[in-house]
């Protein structure tokens, strides 16, 4: 027998060749291994185009009890417009507006008046929000809320029958981030006098803060005492004390507390967590931050997503194999199975265009610069009148390329739109998507999560591999432990990278890439790779030997 997963399709939309074999397949596969034992994980692979968060909420709507978790706030937005009402949204508790408040002083609920102790509790746009989708069919958030609410919160999120993690090759990611101890440089003057100690191990840390712990409690105690010292007297009335405002100090103390108490639950899971490997990451620079990571979360997973419904369902363009995945989340790989899904699109509309100027590297970098800046200024004069994105190695990288377009003129300097942080995205997005004039990106963290359909892009350069950076020392113990992690990594990112360029039925864009490692990584990791990738790739490689023999 198959579940019948296609008769949940949302309503007014026809679901398309690629999704209906997708949802056939996983129907029958769901039926199959009903009667089978402990957790259940499909991976679903399936390129830009295919329609994913069709297929996730499609799943959602015939389980009628799900958790649906998507990588970013941006896609859960998308959710809510596509979806609506079929979904119960809830977001951290900082989106939200504390009622009690005048609108136009914008205080989120982080700092509601029912922060204040003892206060008592109204129902509020946050408070609303998490019930609906606590009691509602289709509980859909963020992964990195909802991995905060089940570990730190300790919220009794029931299991349910399905859960589905959209954009889940950053999950491991997503995880280490949840259990990582970190200490900005403001953090270590106000809790420790000055900077910490650089210490070589884990351990030695270990050993330090052991030492902390109880005096940082005590340090949380007495915030709590003076909170309490600062609290209006004669606050009977629910209602009078929902109204008076928290003082300047008051909200200041809150700050604090949420803070330290945050730091303190993660720094007693390091201290307990002994037989986990941790990481140290504490960059050289004088006002850096110290972090604490743990080097896998195999160990983490199962409690954290696994226990949390009985059906978990990963969907992603690429995540590679499922004894791979299922050693990186602790999971016998029997109970890991793989569903993938060719590209709706011909290789015409998302061509590959490899150009080499020289295998690029830290070593080569001052040597093949110049080739490099040469062939990006020809590829934005070969497109004069239209849109595109640069990816840079990095910012430094970008700034450097975008020093060398000034000095060539305006003409290719002014189209350029630098992406200086992450935090800037979204404000260069909006930019560049109404400018009239055909504006290029320039970005090393523009390759996923960012849709730029049609003329908002129709070419973008790959200046460099994207092999994570081996001076981070988390990236460089994960790549010891597990050169195939690494290429791994390398592959979703390119993956996810090319998957800007074309976008739906009648898009088409074309990728550019300019680093000689290209073929290397294709010729020695091939088997990694998706079919539909190494479809535009190989030609694009074959045609690019052609030209120089
Ligand atoms: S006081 Fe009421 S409206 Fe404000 S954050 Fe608390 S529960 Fe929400």
């Amino acid at each position: 027998m198959t579940a019948d997963l296609l008769a949940h399709f949302p309503p007014g939309a026809e679901p398309r060749p690629a999704q209906r074999r997708l949802l056939e397949a996983l129907g029958a596969a769901i039926e199959e291994e009903h009667a089978a034992e402990g957790p259940r994980i499909f991976t679903v692979e399936a390129p830009p185009g295919v329609g994913k968060s069709h297929l996730a909420l499609t799943l959602a709507r015939w389980s009628g009890d799900a958790y649906l978790l998507t990588s970013q706030k941006l896609l859960q937005d998308q959710y809510e417009r596509e979806f609506g009402d079929a979904v119960q949204l809830v977001k951290g508790r900082e989106n939200y507006v504390c009622e009690r408040y005048p609108v136009s002083a914008r205080v989120t609920t982080t700092h509601g008046l029912c922060r204040r102790r003892g206060a008592p509790m109204c129902q509020c746009p946050y408070a609303r929000a998490k019930q609906a989708a606590l009691n509602g069919p289709i509980f859909c958030t963020n992964t990195a809320y909802f991995l905060t609410l089940r570990q730190w919160q300790h919220e009794h999120l029931r299991p349910r029958h399905v859960l589905v993690v959209d954009e889940a090759h950053n999950l491991e990611a997503q995880l280490v981030r949840v259990f990582t101890v970190a200490f900005a440089p403001d953090q270590m003057r106000e809790w420790f006098g000055g900077p910490l100690p650089r210490f070589g191990g884990a351990d030695d840390y270990r050993m330090l803060f052991e030492d902390h712990v109880s005096r940082l409690r005590m340090e949380l105690t007495l915030i709590d005492d003076r909170l309490a010292s600062l609290r209006p007297p004669g606050l009977i009335d629910d209602d009078y004390f929902l109204a008076y405002p928290l003082s300047a100090s008051e909200q200041a103390l809150l700050g604090q507390r949420d803070l330290l108490e945050s730091a303190l639950t993660r720094l007693q899971f390091f201290l307990d967590a002994e037989h986990t490997e941790w990481v140290v990451r504490y960059p050289s620079e004088i006002d850096a931050t110290l972090e604490l990571v743990p080097l896998t979360v195999s160990a983490m997973a199962p409690a954290l997503l696994w226990d949390a419904a009985e059906l978990v369902v990963l969907s992603t363009a690429f995540m590679g194999r499922p004894e791979a995945i299922a050693g990186y989340f602790g999971l016998e790989p029997a109970a890991v199975r793989a569903f993938t899904s060719e590209s709706p699109f011909s290789v015409e509309q998302r061509l590959i265009k490899y150009q080499p100027v020289g295998t690029l590297s830290k070593a080569t970098l001052s040597e093949l610069e110049p080739d490099l800046f040469d062939a990006v200024a020809a590829i934005l004069s070969a497109h004069p009148t239209e849109k595109g994105l640069i990816h840079a190695a990095s910012y430094a990288a970008a700034r450097r390329l975008l020093a060398d377009l000034a000095a060539r003129g305006p003409a290719l300097y002014h189209r350029v739109l630098f992406v200086e942080s992450s935090e800037a995205k979204g404000r260069a997005l909006e930019q560049h998507r109404t400018a009239s004039a055909p504006t290029v990106l320039l970005s090393p963290s523009l390759r996923e999560g960012v849709d730029l359909p049609d003329d908002f892009l129709r070419f973008q350069i790959i200046t460099k591999v994207p092999y994570p950076d081996l001076g981070d020392p988390w990236t460089a113990a994960r790549q010891e432990r597990d050169p195939r992690w690494y290429a791994l990594e390398t592959a979703k990112a390119l993956v996810q990278t090319y998957g800007r360029s074309c976008r739906h039925a009648h898009d088409h864009g074309v990728t550019y890439v300019l680093d000689a490692q290209f073929a290397r990584f294709l010729q020695r990791y091939r088997p990694l790779l998706p079919a539909w990738f190494r479809e535009a790739a190989e030609p694009a490689v074959r045609a690019a030997k052609a030209r120089r023999s």
